[in-house]
């Protein structure tokens, strides 16, 4: 069996340094948001390019405090795309806002910004870009129209820390951006854990109030918060992988480079698509395949962990039942939802893996041909 993701190679490149890590907190009697999340905090700042960065418990709530902190809610709209991981629209519910939904560029599967403008509205707030699988959005075109209507933007880069866009990284060209250290993620820890990273002093003065009860002073509570502190132990774990991820984000391209080559002479195979602009990060290899439903379901029999991401576009999922939109909305992303395969991608995969997925993901797609016609 070759999975989509195997976090046990990752840890035994590692356990030499992340045990002692772990046990010196536990030696220590400190547990939660210790010296071990303040440098974190530093760390992540100094590594995406921000002045500021605050850790909390996950992705979803850097994304829900980034707007409670930047004041949306009720009667507010919020840009993003249907092609994405649920948490991005559940922090626009979670704050009352509505979401609305631009369709995407077939080629990147991220939010086509020439689409953008014609969403907006006199309730439009912000723009919440995804950069999907790991690769970033078109920031030049997001920003632009941004300034020109006085939005804000919320980065989601739950997907792609260490991306880049025209060398700058993702995440510092909006107001916040977003991350989360989820296990499956290119910078995971042993746990949920998350962070924003930001310029803007007063906002992040907000967002540590907002993450731990609604207020600076202890005991002083100015308003409403959460419960979304961070651990040391994931902090203590995280800080170990950190200075590895651009060695394990190059593996990956390296890893999409020679799918690329094994899936050259397969006209069936749409491999991902990679702008010269952008430096991805494969969160996922994501390709696009004919009966994919039948493929996926070959490819599982025959021991390859491919996944699909996502199988229902977030506007017509019951949890946005609410809102009334149809089928037709966003032919794009309904499109695509029904092309889409990931295959095996992490650092520690192996060529001969990758040469047995390739094999048996064109063996998958020859046996599928027949089986649709029956
Ligand atoms: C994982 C993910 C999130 C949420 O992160 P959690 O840490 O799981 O809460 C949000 N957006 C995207 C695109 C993600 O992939």
């Amino acid at each position: 069996m070759i999975p989509i993701l195997d976090s046990k190679r990752q840890y035994q490149q590692i356990a030499n340094e992340v045990e002692p890590a772990v046990i010196e907190v536990m030696r220590s009697g400190l547990y939660i948001m210790g010296k071990n999340c303040k440098a974190l905090e530093e760390e992540l700042a100094q590594y995406v390019g921000t002045k500021y960065s605050v850790v909390m418990n996950s992705g979803t709530d850097a994304l829900h405090l980034a707007l409670r902190a930047l004041d949306i809610g009720e009667g507010d709209e919020v840009i993003t795309v249907a092609f994405t991981f649920v948490a991005t629209t559940e922090a626009i519910g979670i704050v009352n806002a509505t979401p609305v939904f631009v369709d995407i560029d077939p080629d990147t599967f991220n939010l086509d910004a020439d689409k953008l403008e014609a969403l907006i509205t006199p309730r439009t707030k912000a723009i919440i870009p995804v950069h999907l699988y790991g690769q970033a959005c078109d920031m030049d075109k997001i920003m632009a129209v941004a300034k020109k209507h006085n939005l804000y933007v919320i980065e989601d880069c739950c997907q792609a820390i260490g991306a880049t866009y025209k060398g700058q990284k993702v995440g510092t060209f909006g107001d916040v951006g977003c991350f989360s250290f989820y296990p499956t993620k290119n910078l995971g820890t042993m746990g949920d854990g998350g962070a924003v990273v930001l310029n803007d002093e007063k906002i992040k003065d907000r967002i540590i109030a907002l993450r731990n009860h609604g207020g600076a002073i202890r005991y002083y509570h100015d308003e409403i918060g959460v419960n979304s502190r961070l651990d040391e132990i994931q902090a203590a774990i995280l800080r170990v992988k950190l200075p590895y991820i651009d060695e394990w984000n190059t593996k990956r391209r390296e890893h999409a480079q020679k799918y690329n080559e094994l899936f050259a002479k397969c006209e069936d195979v749409v491999t991902p698509k990679e702008l010269d602009d952008t430096y991805c990060v494969y969160h996922q290899y994501t390709v696009k395949v004919p009966n994919r439903d039948i493929v996926h379901k070959l490819l599982q029999e025959n021991g390859v962990g491919a996944m699909i991401y996502y199988p229902v576009p977030l506007h017509l999922q019951k949890v946005h039942e609410k809102f009334g939109f149809k089928e037709g909305l966003l032919p794009v992303t309904e499109d695509n939802t029904k092309l889409v395969l990931s295959l095996p991608m992490f650092a520690e995969l192996t060529e001969e893996e990758q040469e047995t997925v390739a094999k048996t993901l064109i063996d998958c797609i020859e046996k599928s041909k027949t089986l649709a016609c029956v």
